[in-house]
C-alpha cells in the first residue's frame, strides 16, 4: 500500500493520527470512558455528544502501535533526505498526548521515538552507500519559546563560573535562508556528527539545555518548540557533484487552549504566542493544500524555521498525537480539526 509513498509525498502534507493508551490514573479510575476509536489503518471515530465523528488520516495507529511500528511508515522519508530532499517530521497535539514519546521517546529511552531512531536510520543508510558517496552530516537544536529562539547546542561552558563571572547574553539567534532557500540559524552552533553516537550525543546535550533553561525560568519544557535540525551532503565518488538534503523534526508545544482561569500573566503570553505559531502553521498548510499562490511564511518565527521544509518539493508528514479519553475530548476534536485543514 505504502510501496510509493515517497514519491507520492513529493510536496504534499501526509498526516498520521496516533492514539496514546489511557495512562494509569485514567485507567484506574475505571469511569474514565474512551471516547476515541480507531476503526481501520486509516480512520479513527470520536463520539461526540452529538453523535459520533469520523476523521480520515493517511494512517492512524492504534494505542497498541510500537514506536517500531510507526517509524517503518517513516523510514522512508529517512532516504529522501539521504537523497536530497527536505523532509520535515513533527507532532502536534495537546500536552500529554504523546508528541514527546512520538518524537523523542520516555524517559530511560527504553523505547526511543522518531529522533534517535532517525540518526540512526541516517547512519545506516550512509554506510549502505559509502563507496559511491561521501557524506557529510551536521546540525542544529534550537528552541522557540515566547518567540524567541534558543540555541541549545551553545556551549554551557560559562555556567561554572556564573558566581562569579557575569554571563555574556545568549547571542541572538535568527532565521535565515541561503541562496538555495535553505534555512539556517544565524548565531546558533551548526555541529558536525560523524556517527550515530555522536548525534545522540549532540541530541543529549540539547535535551539536557532545554531541561535547564525551563527550570531556569520555572516553565513546563511542553510550552515551548523544540526544533532539530540535520543536514545531510552527498559528494558522488564518481562525477563530484554534491546535494544536501535536510530533515527537520519539530515536537511542537501543547496546542491546548489557555486555562481560562487562573492563568497567570507569563502563562498568557506564553499561551498567546503558542497560539501564535500553531495558528500560522495551520495557515500555511492549509494554503499549501490549497495551492494558493501565496503561503503566508513570514507571520511567526515557527513557520520561517520551517519553511525550507513545507511545500516545494519537501515532504512533510504530520502526526497528529491524541488522548483516548472522554475528558480530553474537546481538545483531541479541536487537533484532529487543524489535522484535517491540511487536505
Ligand atoms: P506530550 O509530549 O504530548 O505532552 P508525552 O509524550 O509526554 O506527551 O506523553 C505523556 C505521557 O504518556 C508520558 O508519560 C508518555 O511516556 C506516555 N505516553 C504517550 N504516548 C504513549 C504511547 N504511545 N505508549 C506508551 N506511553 C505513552
Ligand atoms: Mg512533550
Amino acid at each position: 500500500k505504502y510501496y510509493n509513498m515517497v514519491e507520492e509525498m513529493k510536496g504534499k502534507i501526509r498526516v498520521f493520527c496516533r492514539i496514546r493508551p489511557m495512562n494509569q490514573s485514567e485507567a484506574s479510575q475505571g469511569g474514565v470512558a474512551a471516547a476515541v476509536d480507531k476503526l481501520d489503518d486509516y480512520s479513527v471515530s470520536v463520539e461526540t455528544p452529538r453523535g459520533p465523528r469520523d476523521f480520515v488520516f493517511d494512517r492512524v495507529f492504534s494505542a497498541e502501535a510500537s514506536q517500531e511500528d510507526l517509524f517503518q511508515d517513516t523510514n522512508r522519508l529517512i532516504q529522501s533526505v539521504i537523497d536530497g530532499y527536505n523532509v520535515c517530521i513533527f507532532a502536534y497535539g495537546q500536552t500529554g498526548s504523546g508528541k514527546t514519546f512520538t518524537m523523542v521517546g520516555d524517559k530511560d529511552q527504553k523505547n526511543p521515538g522518531i529522533m534517535p531512531r532517525s540518526f540512526n536510520a541516517i547512519f545506516d543508510i550512509m554506510r549502505d552507500n559509502g563507496s559511491k558517496f561521501d557524506f557529510k552530516v551536521s546540525a542544529y537544536m534550537l528552541e522557540l519559546y515566547n518567540d524567541k529562539l534558543q540555541d541549545l547546542l551553545a556551549n554551557q561552558a560559562g555556567e561554572t563560573h556564573a558566581q562569579t563571572q557575569p554571563r555574556s547574553p545568549a547571542r541572538r539567534v535568527e532565521i535565515k535562508r541561503n541562496r538555495k532557500g535553505v534555512v539556517f540559524a544565524q548565531g546558533a552552533e551548526t555541529k558536525e556528527a560523524s556517527s550515530t553516537q555522536e548525534l545522540y550525543a549532540l541530541f543529549q546535550q540539547a535535551c539536557a539545555n532545554r531541561h535547564i533553561a525551563a527550570t531556569k525560568m520555572n516553565v513546563e519544557s511542553s510550552r515551548s518548540h523544540l526544533i532539530v535540525g540535520i543536514m545531510v551532503e552527498s559528494r558522488n565518488l564518481t562525477n563530484g557533484s554534491v546535494s544536501t538534503g535536510k530533515l527537520s523534526l519539530v515536537d511542537l508545544a501543547g496546542s491546548e487552549r489557555a486555562a481560562k482561569t487562573g492563568a497567570k500573566d507569563h502563562q498568557l503570553k506564553e499561551a498567546n504566542s503558542i497560539n501564535k505559531s500553531l495558528s500560522a502553521l495551520g495557515d500555511v498548510i492549509s494554503a499549501l493544500s490549497a495551492d494558493l499562490p501565496h503561503v503566508p511564511y513570514r507571520n511567526s518565527k515557527l513557520t520561517q524555521v520551517m519553511q525550507d521544509s513545507l511545500g516545494g518539493n519537501a515532504k512533510t508528514l504530520m502526526i497528529v498525537n491524541i488522548s483516548p479519553s472522554e475528558c480530553n475530548l474537546d481538545e483531541t476534536l479541536t487537533s484532529l480539526i487543524y489535522a484535517t485543514r491540511v487536505k
